[in-house]
């Protein structure tokens, strides 16, 4: 039996879902039905997100470095493939409330199995979550501002949060009902928390660490750039 707890981290699981809410279902046709110039305009901004994505490195000297895109072209990914996801999912839903599309999307049972897959048959996508959700639990910035040390692990800064900012919001914001390695990086538990690295980027936060921002929001475009894509390109 889960008992409900006031301390953050141990919000409601997307593996233990609640009642649903009523008014939103949904039907992944409605994007089917969208006039053609609101399909090219979902599609084209997943398209520029993939562009964004592949976008060398020109910028850096270091050999590592170049492959990755930098820190610009991974803002860029990352939020044209929200806007389009978005697009995609206001419409599926009929819905343009965020936290609702979050909510419902992160328990939807198709979209695990094709998150499944997706991560299953493609290295990138395996290897750019692992890399994301190695660094959960995500905190909101300005809850956590102030306390991490320069030469911390990201292991080391997350205990520190969780110590010393325990009312801070986070996503997954049930990691610490699992003390059995942490959450699973499956479809709900990586949607809800790459909503969260939108959050901290659209209002304009930006942690002290440019490095650890670098790797968080790379390799959530790494993971949510080919879900778009797949789901609105059908790619
Ligand atoms: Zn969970």
């Amino acid at each position: 039996v889960l008992t409900p707890r006031k301390e953050k981290g141990y919000g409601d699981c997307p593996n233990f879902p609640g009642t649903p809410p009523a008014d939103v279902v949904y039907r992944p046709d409605r994007y089917n039905d969208l006039s053609e110039d609101g399909r090219l305009l979902i599609q084209r901004w997943a398209r520029q997100a993939r562009a964004a994505l592949a976008r060398p490195n020109s910028r850096s000297g270091n050999e590592n470095h170049r492959k990755k895109p930098s820190i610009t072209s991974s803002f860029e990914a990352f939020i044209f493939a929200w806007i389009s996801f978005n697009g995609w999912a206001s419409r599926c839903l009929e819905s343009e409330d965020d936290v609702k599309l979050v909510n419902v999307l992160s328990v939807e049972p198709s979209l695990s199995d094709t998150f499944a897959q997706l991560v299953n048959s493609n290295v990138q996508v395996r290897q750019s979550l692992d890399e994301f959700s190695s660094q959960w639990p995500i905190f909101r910035t300005a809850d956590v501002r102030g306390v991490a040390l320069p030469q911390e692990s990201r292991a080391e800064r997350v205990e520190r949060y969780v110590l010393q900012r325990p009312t801070a919001l986070r996503e997954p914001r049930c990691h610490l009902r699992h003390d059995d390695g942490g959450p699973p990086a499956d479809w709900g538990h990586t949607l809800r928390t790459i909503y969260r690295v939108r959050c901290n980027l659209f209002h304009g936060t930006k942690s002290a660490y440019g490095a650890e921002d670098r790797e968080i929001v790379g390799s959530a475009a790494g993971v949510l750039v080919p879900v778009v894509c797949h789901l609105v390109l059908r790619e």
